[in-house]
């Protein structure tokens, strides 16, 4: 089944748009099968379950950070990751940039939104993206690349546009108001799960994080 929906998924996707398999909790040969299906970039919650497959996948994928990224965990993530999408502070911005100046690496990062300000959830709140922007401009080890959000939990999929639209403007905003900003640079917007993808690819989203719709129910 796992390459059936990776193969359907795939053919559905304009070029443009990137897929990010979610695969907290699957199992190797899970991630194997979904590679051989054209997979290309993984997707990973945690750093303990990215090391385990890191030794196995290594660079013959992307690897994104999708999770919440802890600070005692900057270290490790550097040296396994392409993209941490979730960055939601300065100090987390600043650790990382320190350690992968260590390691001479360049990070592309995306800025996390908290765009439904649900005050349980990681990312920064709409009215502070900016100013978070323009600090990370500052870190000469990262490289912004965009916006993340996971929107909020929704029991009709529809109910979530409204908010895939709001990151959207202010995704847009930012680039019309910080000429510093390399538009080759800002140009990803990761939105849309399983549930939502089709939704967040119309308002926008080029990164989309799928896992249910690849590999079944967790
Ligand atoms: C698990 C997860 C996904 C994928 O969710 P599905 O509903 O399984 O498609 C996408 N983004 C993040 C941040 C996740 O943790």
């Amino acid at each position: 089944m796992i390459k059936e929906n990776v193969e359907k998924i795939l053919v559905e996707l304009p070029t443009s748009i990137e897929l990010v398999a979610a695969v907290k909790g699957r199992t190797i040969s899970e991630v194997e099968e979904a590679v051989k299906a054209g997979v290309t970039i993984i997707g990973e919650n945690y750093i303990k379950e990215a090391e385990d497959k890191f030794k196995v996948f290594g660079s013959k994928v992307k690897w994104h950070l999708i999770g919440h990224l802890q600070k005692n965990k900057v270290k490790k993530a550097v040296q396994i990751f392409d993209m941490i999408e979730t960055v939601d502070s300065w100090e987390l911005a600043e650790a990382v940039d320190k350690e992968c100046k260590k390691i001479d690496k360049i990070m592309g990062v995306l800025i996390e939104v908290n765009i439904a300000q649900e005050f349980q959830k990681n990312g920064v709140l709409p009215e502070d993206v900016e100013a978070l922007t323009l600090d990370i401009l500052k870190l000469s080890n990262l490289k912004l690349k965009g916006l993340m959000t996971m929107g909020p939990l929704v029991k009709d999929s529809q109910d979530i546009r409204p908010f895939f639209k709001e990151t959207k403007d202010i995704f847009e905003k930012i680039k019309l108001s910080l000429p510093s900003l390399n538009s080759q640079d800002w140009r990803y917007l990761s939105m849309g799960m399983s549930d939502t993808y089709r939704i967040a690819i119309e308002e926008g989203a080029n990164i989309i994080r799928i896992g249910r719709g690849i590999f079944g129910k967790r």
